[in-house]
């Protein structure tokens, strides 16, 4: 019994309102899930049969936030936040909360471990919930990616798991970085791109105020360029660990219109819209 003390609140609050049994087999299989490593991944199903675990990967810009929103809105996806996990959890004043915020006042990293077993929780929290989940920024780490593909293979999601890998070109990135416009007008300070579906009507002019649009001064070429070079290293090593663990990736061409992505994504996916089962 010792795993059945050690589970998060969100799981207890989150099982709380599903019918005693099941919240019994769901409480029993999150400890075997985080505790047990020879589990028999059969036996921890857990009415998941229609789900789709997205992981999106992708440079600053790239348009996977977009995606995920759209995502969201229209085939009710559910979609990870480590940003909120952590507030959620130092606000909660959980063990992990505890120990995040004692690091973030030393100044210190999270760890991939304390980050990993943080994200499990949180799936673990969700597997009841009849919706498809986007992994956006995280796994960030081979360490991360490994511990996400354990979780996947013992809850048996990995067949429901795929890597969209967003590529977009350097020029591209930098161009949408940089191509950022914003509202002079105070009241307004409506955001617009320089080209692409977020330009403004007419040339920077205010599509809400008609006032002047400039130029956002934080962006500068070099500073992208330089953000991009760090991250593109980083996102090299965990494509070569989503490789060697034999996670499929899928290159997806993001340098288009985020329409265009949008259907190309859309289709490869598949999203279960409606639940049709066949
Ligand atoms: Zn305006």
């Amino acid at each position: 019994m010792k795993g059945f003390v050690k589970l998060p609140l969100v799981l207890l609050l989150s099982c709380s309102l599903i019918k005693s049994i099941e919240t019994e087999k769901v409480l029993n299989v999150s400890n075997e899930i985080l505790n047990v490593p020879n589990y028999e991944p059969k036996e921890i199903k857990v009415n998941e049969d229609s789900k789709t675990y997205l992981i999106f990967v992708g440079a600053p810009c790239c348009g996977k936030g977009t995606m995920s929103k759209l995502f969201v809105e229209k085939f009710n996806f559910v979609q990870l936040s480590t940003g909120n996990l952590f507030r959620d959890h130092i606000s909660r004043g959980s063990d992990i909360g505890k120990e995040i915020e004692s690091i973030i006042k030393s100044g210190g990293l999270v760890s991939d471990e304390i980050v990993s077993k943080m994200v499990n929780e949180w799936l673990i929290s969700i597997c009841l919930e009849d919706k498809s989940v986007i992994l956006d920024g995280y796994p960030r780490t081979a360490i991360q990616a490994q511990s996400l593909y354990e979780y996947m293979k013992k809850s048996g999601n990995l067949n429901k798991t795929k890597v969209i890998h967003f590529e977009a070109s350097e020029e591209c990135l930098v161009n949408r970085a940089c191509g950022r416009l914003v509202c002079k007008n105070g009241k307004c300070q409506q955001v617009y791109s320089v080209c692409g579906s977020q330009a403004p009507k007419v040339e920077m002019i205010c599509d809400n105020c008609s006032g002047p649009l400039i130029k956002r001064v934080d962006d500068s070429v070099e500073t992208v360029k330089k953000r991009l070079a760090e991250y593109s290293a980083q996102e090299e090593a965990l494509l070569k660990s989503f490789c060697e663990l034999g996670l499929n990736v899928i290159h997806l061409e993001a340098s288009r219109e985020a329409a265009d992505v949008f259907e190309e994504l859309n289709a490869l996916v598949k999203p279960k819209v409606g639940s049709d089962k066949k």
